[in-house]
């Protein structure tokens, strides 16, 4: 099992499949975004190749992400590859849900239990101001197509200020009366040139919970606040379903962090909101035996730095979040 310097024990990779989106949400990239060339991105083989090679390393956990995951033709594949390698027991896929209406069914033959989709409105209007291109609709049959399949679902809405952080954030949680979900409520970071907006946008953790008291009376904290993921969950009063805070900003849980994420470029991110990086991709591309690429990983997550700096204003410069994989 791999422990960084830190002691953490670091068993959870996000990947990302792509850098390209089908949507062009407003906290994530520019409208105009220029994408990696298919020849920069691992290919299938690699992308197989070192997930059973972090399988074996001690990984329990890896997550699809992107950019917009569903548009790699070997999504399923992927997937596939992934449920069925040795130590891997949990592959998640983290989408914005606009092709799920066809993908949902065959991600979960190929082994996928849940699913978290990104819907940070219930209004038509707001849904495609916040992204920029996106029909709610396209988001509701992808959803609709995740239950039939029995995938388990989670909702993530990334709040931002004077757009969605009132009734929107009120509906979203409304959601959890009667569904067996969790919406969850992600606190806005920023990256390299967006991060004065994102910064301005950012609204806390207990700013929301004052919003859905107003509107639901005392939320029932769950587990004691103990974190599930990045979560910090509660319960509307009589709720199936529950709400979570992923509170990046305003409380920090580098302490508990058990990630990295490999970028579609094939570089080994060890802090969402770090520049530090390793290029696998270089290494595979160079003839890099298995234990060479393994030796390799475990020296740089020994290296994972400590937590984020937004307390000192250092904000990540290279990549944005499209490009890392959130
Ligand atoms: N395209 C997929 C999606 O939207 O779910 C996967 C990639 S997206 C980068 C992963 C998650 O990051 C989404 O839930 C998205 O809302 C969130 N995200 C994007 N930019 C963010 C930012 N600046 N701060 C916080 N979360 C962000
Ligand atoms: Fe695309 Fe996801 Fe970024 Fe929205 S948040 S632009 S869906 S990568």
């Amino acid at each position: 099992m791999p422990l960084d310097q830190y002691r953490r024990d670091i068993h959870y990779l996000r990947i990302s499949l792509t850098d390209a989106c089908n949507l062009r949400c407003v906290y994530c990239m520019p409208e105009h975004m220029t994408f990696r060339p298919r020849h920069e991105l691992l290919s299938d083989d690699e992308l197989r190749r070192l997930i059973t090679l972090f399988g074996r390393l001690g990984f329990k956990k890896i997550r699809f992400t992107g950019g917009e995951p569903t548009l790699r033709p070997a999504l399923v594949d992927l997937v596939r590859h992934a449920t069925t390698t040795a130590g891997i027991a949990n592959v998640g896929l983290t989408t914005n849900g606009v092709l799920l209406d066809q993908l949902a069914q065959p991600l979960r033959d190929a082994g996928l239990t849940s699913v978290n989709i990104s819907l940070d409105s219930l209004d038509e209007a707001k849904f495609r101001h916040l992204t920029r291109w996106g029909n709610l609709r396209d988001v509701q049959a992808g959803l609709a197509a995740a239950a039939r399949a029995g995938l388990r679902v989670k909702l993530n809405a990334v709040v931002c200020r004077g757009v969605n952080d009132g009734a929107d954030v009120v509906e979203l949680a409304r959601l959890t009366l009667e569904r067996d979900w969790q919406v969850r409520f992600i606190e806005q970071m920023p990256f390299g040139n967006n991060a004065a907006f994102q910064t301005r946008g950012v609204v806390h953790e207990t700013e929301l919970l004052g919003v859905l008291r107003a509107a639901f009376g005392p939320l029932e904290l769950i587990d004691g606040g103990r974190l599930d993921g990045e979560a910090r969950l509660y319960r509307l009063p009589g709720a199936r379903g529950a709400i979570g805070f992923i509170s990046p900003v305003s409380q920090p849980f580098c302490a508990d962090c058990n990630r990295v994420r490999l970028t579609a470029d094939g570089v080994l991110r060890l802090c969402l909101l770090r520049d530090n990086e390793v290029n696998l991709l270089t290494l595979l591309r160079t003839g890099a035996s298995d234990d060479d690429l393994e030796a390799c990983v475990r020296e740089a997550i020994h290296h994972k730095p400590w937590g984020h700096g937004l307390a000192q204003h250092v904000v990540p410069a290279s990549r944005g979040m499209s490009e890392i994989g959130g």
